[in-house]
Formats: C-alpha cells, sequence, structure tokens
C-alpha cells in the first residue's frame, strides 16, 4: 500500500490507520489480493465543514481517495477509510449492512492500538522552521560588510594621497632648482 497524503496530517499517522484497518478487515476478509499495488490518496475536504469526510474507491481497485475535514476525528475517519477498503474488497452498498463501516469495538480497538482517543482529531505534522538569523545578528553582519568596504576605499584613499605628496615634492623640488638657476641667470 502506497500512501499518498496531499495534507497536512501526519501521513505517519495516516499510515498506521489505514494499515490498522487492513488489518481488522484481513481478520474476515483476507488480506487484500492487490493490496501492495493499493495507493491511498489523502485530500482535504473541498467543503472544509466541521467532522466532514468521505471517500470513493473503485469496486475491486487499486485506489481509494480519501476526503478529511480538518477537525474530523479519528472515529470518522477510520470509518470512511474502512468503508473504502470494502470497496476494494468487491462489495457495493447493497452488501454493505448499517453503510459499510466498523463497529465501536473495533473502533475503540484501533484508536487504542495507535495510542488516541476515539474523538481526537487526525494529528498534524509539526514543521520544525528552520532557526533563521536575527535581526540584530543580520544588522551586525551587514555593518561588518560595510566596514570592510569602507577600509578598503581608506587604503586606496591613503595610497593615493602619498602618492600625490610625493609628486607635489618632487615638482616644488624641481621648481625650486629652476627658479634658483632663473635668478643666477638674470
Ligand atoms: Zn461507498
Amino acid at each position: 500500500m502506497r500512501l499518498d497524503n496531499q495534507t497536512g496530517f501526519d501521513g505517519r499517522f495516516l499510515r498506521k490507520l489505514v494499515t490498522e484497518a487492513h488489518r481488522q478487515l484481513a481478520e474476515s476478509e483476507g488480506r487484500l489480493e492487490q493490496w501492495k499495488r493499493t495507493r491511498i490518496e489523502i485530500v482535504y475536504c473541498r467543503a472544509n465543514h466541521a467532522g466532514g469526510s468521505s471517500g470513493y474507491a473503485f469496486l475491486k481497485g487499486t485506489l481509494a481517495r480519501i476526503r478529511i475535514a480538518r477537525r474530523a476525528t479519528f472515529t470518522r475517519v477510520f470509518k470512511v477509510v474502512w468503508h473504502e477498503l470494502l470497496h476494494l474488497y468487491g462489495y457495493d452498498h447493497s452488501h454493505m449492512r448499517g453503510g459499510g463501516y466498523p463497529s465501536e469495538d473495533r473502533i475503540s480497538r484501533a484508536a487504542e492500538r495507535l495510542g488516541i482517543d476515539v474523538a481526537s482529531t487526525i494529528p498534524v505534522l509539526v514543521r520544525i522552521s528552520s532557526p533563521r538569523p536575527g535581526i540584530r545578528e543580520r544588522r551586525l553582519e551587514r555593518l561588518i560588510a560595510r566596514r570592510a568596504t569602507w577600509e578598503s576605499k581608506r587604503k586606496r584613499a591613503e595610497n593615493a594621497l602619498a602618492k600625490i605628496t610625493r609628486q607635489i615634492t618632487y615638482y616644488e623640488r624641481v621648481i625650486a632648482a629652476k627658479g634658483v638657476g632663473r635668478e643666477g641667470e638674470s
């Protein structure tokens, strides 16, 4: 079974939930023949009304789509998964007594195995945000970069000033020497 989780719900939890539904069904129905090739697609309910969830699957097929509302309970989702798995086994609604849902007993057994309360909502994957450098750290970095730029400009300015000073000294000497010469001639 391949789980294609297109929601923010914890995929590992959903996988356990689906596997548990199949495990319980297999007790009476045997393993689903096409289990290995089966794809369970998890999407959000389009109309995200509280608690609602639904699904569809082809009879004896290899694809079941489960729509889960953001606030759906474990019980609700387990029931939907169970129902869609029955379709994969080849049962249509005329074969399903009581809507093709698991008994309360089966639901609480599953919840217990997964360590969740039957009335709890499905766990959501917690995203660990990458630690961003704080605003002060980023400002400090920028200031250090700006200081390096100005230090290099200062070095170039000092070199230019030193060169100009040498040239001034040179021309002052030359002019002074010529000036002395001219005076001497006249
Ligand atoms: Zn159905």
